[in-house]
C-alpha cells in the first residue's frame, strides 16, 4: 500500500526538522521518497490541520513476564469494567490485548518490558507476542544471578564477564540488560534487608559498586546500544539520593540510564525526615557525561507496583491497598514482589514524590537525557501519560494541580518557581528520538527515508494539550493504517528486536555445568532460537546492529 501524507506538519528532532510543512510518502512499510514510490499512490491523507511525529516508543514499561501475570491474576477485582462500561480500573494490569489496543491509540508503536528474567524469557516473549500492533523488546535482568555473582567473588576476567552477558542477551532474545538494585535481591534472599552502594552482600562478599563497574563496562565492551539500565540500590528510603549519586559514580562515565529516577532522589530533611533531592540529582543529570534517564513519574490513584526488587517490595508490603501481596525468590536468577498500592494527593510522602518527579522533568535541561515513564504501572498506568504532557506543557495547569495539594507539600517543593514549560518538540524527542538514540533503534523515531512506517498524526485543531495526545486522528504501523479517529482498523503484530553482540562460546561448558547442578531447566531449553521466536512464540526477530565506534 502506498499512502502520502498531504500538507502536515511535521516534528522530526532527529532530522532537525521542527514545525514544518511538507508532504510525506510510504510504501512496503517505509517511509520513502516520492521518486522510490513503486506503482500508483492508493491513499492520500489530507493532514493541513494535522502534526506529524514518529510513532512514540516507552522504554520503560511492564507489560509482560511473571510479575504481571501475577498482578492479573490478584487484582482480579480491578479488571471488573464498571457499571457504566468504562473500563478505567482495567488499565492497571491490562490483558495484553487492551494493552495493545490502549497504547496504539495513544499513537505509541513500540514498548520495552525493562525486567525480562532470562528463566522466563519463553514466557515473557510468549506473552509480548499476544500484544497486537507494537513492536517490543526486553532488557535482560543480570547482577542478582547466582552465575554472575559467583564470577565476581571469583574475581572472573572482564573478558570473562562479557561473554555471560553477551550469552545472556542472546539466550533470552533481549535489547539491553537491566540490573535491578544490584546485588541486594541476592542478599535478600541471604536475609540481608538492605544494601548500599559500597556495602558487602554477606555471602558472595560483593558490592553494587562493583556489580555496577563490571555491568556497565561489558556493555560497553560488546558494543551494546543501549546503557546499562539501572534501578539503584534504597528504592524508595528518604536519603537515597546519595546512593543515586554514588551509582552514577560507580559507572565512571561510561553509559548508563537510570530508571525511574524518581523513586531514587530522595532527601531526609524537614520535620517529616521527607524531602526532594530534585535539584542535587538534576545537577548530576545536566553535568554528567553517557547518563540519561526516565522519570518514572506518579499520579494520584490506584495502581500496582511489581518489581524485581524483592528486598524494597518486602519493605513495602505494609502499604499494600487492597491488602494483598507477594514476594518470591526465582531460582538462581532474581526475586519479584507485586505490591497493590493507591497513591494519595492528602498523604505528604505521595504528593511530595508527584511534585518531585516533576521538579526533576524541568530541572533536566537536555531533552535527549529524560524520558517520559510512570514506570506502569509503579508510578501509575501508561494511560495518564496525556495528563503527564499536559502537566509538563501548561505551567499554569501545573500550578492549579499543585495548589491543590496540602500546604505542608507546598512549602518543601519548587515546583512552582519553574517556569519552565516543555515545547512540542521537547515532548516529540523525550517520547520518540531520544528512546530511539538510546535503544539503538535507527530505523525507528524519526521520519528519516528508509525508515519504518510507524508514524502518529494529531488533529492540531484539538486545542487541550491532554486531549490532543490522547486521540491522534491516524496511527500509522509498518505503513498500515491501523487507527483512525479512536476506531482500529486493522490487527496488525509487531517485531521483537533484539541485539546479537559477538561473545566466546566457551563459556557455555561452564554455564552447562552450572545449569545442571542449580536449575530447573538444562541449557539446552534455556535459550531461545530465533526459529522458535518466529514458530512457536509466534513473533518476528529484528536484530538490531552493535556500535562499530563510540563517540
Ligand atoms: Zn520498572
Amino acid at each position: 500500500m502506498n499512502i502520502k501524507l498531504e500538507s502536515g506538519i511535521i516534528f522530526d528532532p532527529k532530522n532537525k526538522i521542527r514545525n514544518i510543512r511538507k508532504d510525506l510518502y510510504i510504501s512496503q512499510g517505509k517511509l520513502v521518497d516520492k521518486k522510490d514510490i513503486n506503482g500508483k499512490i492508493d491513499r492520500v491523507i489530507d493532514c493541513k490541520d494535522k502534526i506529524i511525529m514518529p510513532g512514540a516508543i516507552d522504554m520503560h514499561t511492564h507489560i509482560g513476564g511473571g510479575k504481571v501475570n501475577t498482578a492479573r491474576m490478584m487484582l482480579e477485582e480491578l479488571h471488573t469494567e464498571n457499571t457504566s462500561g468504562h473500563d478505567s480500573s482495567s488499565i492497571i494490569a491490562p490483558t495484553t490485548i487492551k494493552t495493545g489496543l490502549k497504547y496504539i491509540k495513544m499513537g505509541y508503536t513500540s514498548c520495552f518490558e525493562p525486567a525480562l528474567l532470562p528463566i522466563n524469557a519463553r514466557q515473557a516473549h510468549s506473552e509480548m507476542s499476544d500484544i497486537p500492533f507494537i513492536d517490543k523488546g526486553g532488557y535482560a535482568l543480570i547482577g542478582n544471578d547466582d552465575f554472575f555473582l559467583e564470577l565476581l567473588k571469583k574475581k572472573a576476567s572482564q573478558s570473562l564477564i562479557n561473554d555471560y552477558v553477551a550469552f545472556t542477551l542472546t539466550a533470552s532474545q533481549c535489547i539491553g540488560v537491566k540490573v535491578v538494585n544490584p546485588g541486594g535481591i541476592n542478599a535478600f534472599k541471604f536475609n540481608q534487608r538492605a544494601l548500599d552502594v559500597d556495602e558487602k552482600s554477606a555471602f558472595y562478599d560483593v558490592t553494587p559498586r562493583e556489580i555496577i563497574q563490571k555491568l556497565s563496562r561489558a556493555i560497553y565492551d560488546l558494543k551494546i546500544p543501549h546503557p546499562l539500565h539501572v534501578h539503584c540500590s534504597n528504592l524508595g528510603i528518604p536519603g537515597n539520593y546519595l546512593s543515586t549519586i554514588e551509582t552514577i559514580k560507580a559507572a565512571d562515565n561510561l553509559p548508563i540510564h537510570l530508571t525511574h529516577i524518581q523513586f531514587q532522589s530522595y532527601g531526609n530533611n524537614g520535620d517529616k525526615k521527607f524531602s526532594s533531592a530534585a535539584v542535587e540529582i538534576s545537577n548530576y543529570l545536566n553535568k554528567t557525561k553517557n547518563l540519561t534517564c526516565d522519570v518514572g513519574q506518579i499520579m494520584f490513584g490506584q495502581t500496582v507496583t511489581m518489581s524485581g526488587d524483592s528486598m524494597s517490595q518486602y519493605k513495602n508490603h505494609k502499604h499494600a491497598h487492597p491488602n494483598k501481596w507477594m514476594c518470591m525468590d526465582i531460582e538462581c536468577d532474581a526475586g519479584c514482589g507485586v505490591v497493590p498500592f493507591s497513591y494519595s494527593d492528602k498523604s505528604f510522602v505521595n504528593a511530595l514524590q508527584w511534585a518531585i518527579g516533576l521538579e526533576i522533568f524541568l530541572l533536566v535541561k537536555d531533552p535527549w537525557n529524560v524520558f517520559l515513564t510512570t514506570d506502569h504501572p509503579n508510578g501509575a498506568p501508561f494511560t495518564s501519560y496525556p495528563h503527564l504532557i499536559k502537566l509538563l506543557m501548561d505551567r499554569s495547569f501545573r500550578n492549579d494541580m499543585f495548589e491543590k495539594l496540602p500546604k505542608s507539600v507546598q512549602s518543601h517543593s519548587i515546583l512552582k518557581s519553574l517556569k519552565r514549560e516543555y515545547t512540542l518538540e521537547e515532548i516529540c524527542i523525550m517520547t520518540r528520538s531520544a528512546p530511539a538514540k538510546i535503544l539503538g533503534l535507527n530505523n525507528k523515531g524519526n521520519l528519516t527515508s528508509g525508515s519504518d512506517a510507524d508514524i502518529t498524526i494529531y488533529d492540531k485543531k484539538i486545542s487541550d494539550i491532554e486531549d490532543f495526545f490522547a486521540n491522534p486522528s491516524h496511527v500509522i504501523k509498518n505503513g498500515e493504517i491501523v487507527v483512525n479517529n479512536g476506531k482500529i482498523k486493522k490487527y496488525t503484530w509487531g517485531k521483537t528486536q533484539v541485539v546479537k553482540p559477538e561473545y566466546d562460546k566457551t563459556i557455555e561448558k561452564k554455564l552447562k555445568i552450572f545449569f545442571e547442578k542449580y536449575h530447573t531447566i538444562s541449557l539446552n531449553n534455556y535459550k531461545i532460537s530465533d526459529d522458535e521466536m518466529v514458530n512457536l512464540i509466534g513473533s518476528e526477530v529484528e536484530v538490531n546492529e552493535c556500535l562499530d565506534k563510540r563517540k
